[in-house]
C-alpha cells in the first residue's frame, strides 16, 4: 500500500519565532540583573512546544518550566533535563523514578513531597513557597522543618496571585517571599511571572519566569507597547451561501437573517478553542473586512456574515483576531484561555 500524507489541514496557526524572541528579550531585559525563564507548561500555552522551545533557547533563555512530568519528554527533545523545572513535583514515587532517570528537577511543594524526594534519594531540587495565592507550596511556617533543612535547593520560588492588579497582595507577597530566604540555603530565588515582571526591579530576585506575555499576553498596560503578537490564526471557508429573509443560522437557529445575506462556514470549532463565548459580537476579518458570526459556534463549524467581502468565496483564508487583550476582552474568556484552548488540528 502507498503511504500519502494527508492534506493540509483548513486550519492555520503561525507562530511569528522573531516576535516570540523579541518578547523574550525584552522580559529578559526588564528583569534587570535578574534571568528569564520560560514558562513551556501546555505545549507553551497552546502555541507548540516544538515551535517555540528551540526560539527560546537559541535566544539565550535557560530556564523552562513545566506543570506535569508528563510535559518533560518534549521539553527534552529541545534542552538538558537539567534546565527544565516541573511544578507540581514529585506526588509519586513513579515521579522520583523519573526525575531520577531524566536529570529534570521537581520543584517541591509540601513537606510530604520533600520526603518522598529526600527518600528517593534525590538530588538537586526547587521549592515552592506559598506567600498567598494558596494553591502550590510550603507555607512560611515550614520552612525551618527537618524535610525542608534535608533539601539541596537550587532555586526557591513563590508565585503571585494578583501581580496583574494595582493590589497590596503583590507588596505582601513580597515581603512575605523576603523574610522566607534568610532561613533557607538556596542559589537563586524567583518570584516574578510575566505581570510580577512589569512590577520593577524588586520582584525580579535571581530569575523571573515569564510564560503569558512570551506569548503575546499583556497582563499588565505597562507591557503593551513592548509586547508582540506572537501567534497568528486563519481558517477556511469550507462553503458559501446566500441566506433569504427567515433563514435559521446554526444551532437552535439562534440567528435569523432578516434581509437575505451572503454568508460563509469556516472550519472552525470547540475542538479549535473557538468556544461559544467568542460567538455574537466577535468577528472574522478578511483583510480589513469584518464578518461578523451568526449564530452559536456549532461544534466545527462557524458562519459569517460575508456583506463586507461578498467575494468571498470556497477555500479563501480568514483571520481569527488573535490581539490576545483585544480578543479577552471581546469574549470574557482570559488572554490565558484564549492561548491554552487552541486544541491540535492546526497545520
Ligand atoms: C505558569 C506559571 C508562570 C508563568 O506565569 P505567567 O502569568 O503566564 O507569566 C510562572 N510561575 C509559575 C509557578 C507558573 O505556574
Amino acid at each position: 500500500m502507498q503511504t500519502m500524507l494527508p492534506p493540509e489541514p483548513t486550519l492555520r496557526l503561525s507562530i511569528d519565532s522573531h516576535a516570540l524572541a523579541h518578547n523574550w528579550r525584552e522580559l529578559d531585559a526588564l528583569s534587570g540583573d535578574a534571568a528569564a525563564g520560560a514558562a513551556i507548561k501546555a505545549n507553551c500555552y497552546g502555541l507548540g512546544i516544538d515551535h517555540c522551545l528551540p526560539t527560546l533557547r537559541d535566544e539565550g533563555c535557560e530556564n523552562f518550566f513545566v506543570a506535569h512530568w508528563s510535559e518533560v519528554d518534549a521539553a527534552r527533545a529541545h534542552v538538558p533535563a537539567h534546565k527544565i523545572a516541573v511544578l507540581h513535583g514529585p506526588m509519586r514515587d513513579s515521579d522520583v523514578a523519573y526525575a531520577k532517570a531524566t536529570g529534570a528537577v521537581p520543584v517541591i511543594n509540601s513537606l510530604s513531597q520533600a520526603r518522598r524526594w529526600t527518600q528517593g534519594a534525590g538530588q538537586t531540587c526547587h521549592l515552592m513557597i506559598d506567600t498567598g495565592i494558596n494553591r502550590l507550596g510550603i507555607s512560611p511556617g515550614e520552612i525551618s522543618d527537618p524535610a525542608i533543612k534535608a533539601l539541596n535547593i537550587d532555586t526557591v520560588m513563590s508565585h503571585l496571585s494578583s501581580a496583574d492588579e494595582e493590589s497590596d497582595a503583590n507588596r505582601q507577597q513580597l515581603k512575605a517571599f523576603r523574610e522566607c530566604l534568610p532561613h533557607l540555603s538556596f542559589k537563586k530565588a524567583s518570584l516574578a511571572n510575566s505581570a510580577g515582571i512589569a512590577l520593577g526591579a524588586d520582584y525580579a530576585f535571581d530569575l523571573t519566569r515569564p510564560g503569558l506575555a512570551l506569548y503575546g499576553g499583556v497582563p499588565r498596560p505597562e507591557l503593551q507597547d513592548t509586547i508582540r503578537q506572537v501567534a497568528y490564526v486563519e481558517v477556511a471557508v469550507i462553503q458559501t451561501r446566500i441566506l433569504s429573509a427567515g433563514d435559521a443560522v446554526g444551532y437552535n437557529g439562534a440567528y435569523i437573517a432578516e434581509t437575505p445575506m451572503p454568508v460563509a462556514t469556516v472550519s472552525l470549532g470547540y475542538a479549535d478553542g473557538f468556544l461559544r463565548v467568542r460567538g455574537p459580537g466577535n468577528a472574522l476579518m478578511y483583510g480589513e473586512a469584518r464578518l461578523p458570526i451568526l449564530g452559536k459556534v456549532s461544534m466545527d463549524m462557524v458562519v459569517v456574515d460575508l456583506s463586507a467581502a461578498p467575494g468571498i468565496a470556497e477555500g479563501d483564508w480568514l483571520q481569527v483576531p488573535f490581539n490576545l487583550p483585544d480578543a479577552a476582552q471581546q469574549s470574557t474568556l482570559s488572554q490565558y484561555e484564549l492561548l491554552t484552548v487552541l486544541g491540535s488540528r492546526w497545520g
